[in-house]
C-alpha cells in the first residue's frame, strides 16, 4: 500500500472543527488508496502556554520536567485527531512518541532521532488500521524519559516518519499555502514558490524563517524526502502548495531568492578581556556547558597596552543569542567572574536587537550582493550592528525595532516580488 506522511500544525489543529477539516483532508487520501501516517502538533498557543508554566515555577528548570509538561499538548491532539476519523468511519489508532517508540537521544528539550522502529504501527496496518496519528515534537530518551525536539519539532517528526516508512511524500499542511520570498505576515509583496532548494530553505529555516524547523529540512535532504508545505484551509491537490527539493530540480535559481527574520535576539558585549590564546575557548566554553546557543560572534581588533588593569594587549568581544537564553548566559559568566576563570571590565546586555537575512544558491556565482543588501538598508538609516555571512546567505543585526522595515527593503532591493 504506498503511504504518505501528513502533519498538520498548530493552527490547523486549533479547535475540534479545525480537527475536522483536517480530519477530513485525511480521510480524502485514505479513499485515494493511501495508507496514512498523521503527525499533530498541539492546538495553537498550547505549547507557549506550557512554556510559560514551566518559567513562571522554575526559571531556571530542569529540562527533563520542561519536556515532560510541553510534550502534553501533543497527546491531546493525537487523541482527539484518531477520535474524530474513527467517527468518520475511517480505521484510526494513536501514538504518543514512547509507544512508537520514538527513539531520541537524551539531550533534552532538543534531542534527535535514533531510530523509529515501525513494527507496532506497520502491525497495525496489516491488521487494517488505515490511519496512524503520532504525537509530533517528542520522543523517548535512552533513560526512559519523554524528550521534545525544539520548537517547531513536529515538521521534524513529520519527515522522520516519512523516511522510515518510505512515503510517497511528506505534506506539511499549514496556515499559508507555501513557502513565501520571505513571511506573507511582514512583506504584503512575498511571493509563493513552485519549489525551492534544499539547501536554500535550510538557511532560511536556521535563519528564522518557522515555515520548516530547520532539522526536517536538513532529514528531508540526507533521506531524499519528497517534502511539500501547503494549506489546511484550502482545497488542495497534487500541485499545490512548494515543493523542497534538489537544486537540479529547480531552473533558474536567482542571486537571492529569500529573506528570513528572527525577531527574539539579544547581544551580549564583553569589554576589555584579554587578548591572549584560550580567551575566545574560556568564554564560549563556558557558555557552552551551561547550553547557550551562541549564533554570531564578532571580537574586535586588539588595542596594546589599552587597560592598567590588563597588561597586554586587550579586545572586546560581542555575540548573539536568543533572548530567551540570556539569563543563562549571564550567569554562566558571572560564575566564572566569581572563579577568576575569566575577567572583564564591562557587560553589556542589548536584548533588543534581531536578525535579518537575504539567501541565494545564486549568491555563490555572484559578487556585490553585501554591496546591495547594506546600500538597501542605509537607505533606510538602519544602522547594522554585526554582520555574518556564508556561501549562500548574509545576515546582519539591527535594532528590532527596524526589522519590518529591513525585510520589505531587502525585499525590494533584490526585487523578489517579480515572478521567476
Ligand atoms: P505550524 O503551526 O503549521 O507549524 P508555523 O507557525 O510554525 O505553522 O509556520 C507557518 C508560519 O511561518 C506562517 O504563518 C508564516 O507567518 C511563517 N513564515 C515565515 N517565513 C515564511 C516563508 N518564507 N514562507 C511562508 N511562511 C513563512
Ligand atoms: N507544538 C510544538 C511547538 O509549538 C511543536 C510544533 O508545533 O511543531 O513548538
Ligand atoms: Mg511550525
Amino acid at each position: 500500500m504506498p503511504l504518505l506522511v501528513m502533519k498538520f500544525g498548530g493552527t490547523s489543529v486549533a479547535d475540534l472543527a479545525r480537527i475536522k477539516n483536517a480530519a477530513e483532508k485525511v480521510k480524502r487520501e485514505v479513499e485515494r488508496g493511501y495508507d496514512v501516517i498523521v503527525i499533530v502538533s498541539a492546538m495553537s498557543g498550547k505549547t507557549n502556554e506550557l512554556v510559560g508554566w514551566v518559567e513562571q515555577t522554575s526559571p531556571l528548570f530542569d529540562a527533563r520536567e520542561y519536556d515532560a509538561v510541553v510534550a502534553s499538548g501533543e497527546n491531546v491532539t493525537a487523541g482527539l485527531m484518531a477520535l474524530t476519523l474513527q467517527e468518520m468511519d475511517v480505521p484510526a489508532r494513536s501514538w504518543q512518541g514512547w509507544q512508537v517508540p520514538i527513539n531520541t537521544t537524551s539531550a533534552h528539550s532538543a534531542a534527535r532521532f535514533v531510530s523509529i522502529p515501525r513494527t507496532n504501527i506497520d502491525t497495525k496496518f496489516a491488521e487494517g488500521m488505515k490511519v496512524a496519528v503520532v504525537a509530533g515534537f517528542q520522543g523517548l530518551s535512552p533513560e526512559g524519559r519523554i524528550t521534545t525536539l525544539g520548537r517547531g519539532g513536529s515538521d521534524t517528526t513529520a519527515v522522520a516518519f516519512a523516511a522510515a516508512f518510505e512515503a510517497e511524500r511528506c505534506d506539511i499542511y499549514t496556515d499559508v499555502d507555501g513557502i513565501y520570498t520571505t513571511d506573507p505576515r511582514i512583506s504584503s509583496k512575498a511571493r509563493k514558490l513552485d519549489k525551492i532548494a534544499f539547501e536554500e530553505m535550510l538557511e532560511l529555516a536556521s535563519l528564522g524563517a518557522k515555515v520548516l524547523q530547520t532539522r526536517s529540512v536538513e532529514l528531508a535532504m540526507r533521506y531524499n524526502v519528497r517534502l511539500r508545505v501547503l494549506s489546511s484551509f484550502e482545497d488542495t491537490d497534487e500541485n499545490s502548495g512548494t515543493l523542497v527539493c534538489a537544486e537540479e530540480d529547480i531552473m533558474e535559481s536567482k542571486v537571492v531568492s529569500g529573506v528570513a527574520y528572527s525577531r527574539d535576539e539579544a547581544k551580549i558585549t564583553l569589554f576589555t578581556i584579554e587578548d591572549r590564546p584560550g580567551i575566545a575557548s574560556a568564554i564560549f566554553g563556558t557558555l557552552a556547558e551551561a547550553g547557550v546557543n551562541v549564533d554570531m560572534i564578532v571580537q574586535n581588533i586588539s588595542e596594546k597596552d589599552y587597560d592598567e588593569a590588563f597588561p597586554g594587549s586587550v579586545t572586546d568581544m560581542t555575540f548573539s543569542l536568543p533572548t530567551n537564553q540570556v539569563a543563562r548566559a549571564k550567569k554562566a559568566i558571572d560564575d566564572a567572574y566569581a572563579k577568576g576563570l575569566l575577567k572583564y571590565e564591562e557587560l553589556i546586555i542589548d536584548e533588543d536587537v534581531a536578525k535579518v537575512s537575504v539567501v541565494g544558491i545564486g549568491m555563490r556565482s555572484h559578487a556585490g550582493v553585501a554591496a546591495r543588501m547594506f546600500e538597501a538598508l542605509s537607505k533606510e538609516g538602519i544602522n547594522i550592528k554585526v554582520i555574518a555571512t556564508s556561501e549562500i546567505k548574509i545576515s546582519v543585526l539591527i535594532d528590532r525595532k527596524y526589522m519590518e522595515l529591513a525585510v520589505q527593503a531587502l525585499h525590494d532591493a533584490f526585487e523578489l516580488e517579480k515572478a521567476a
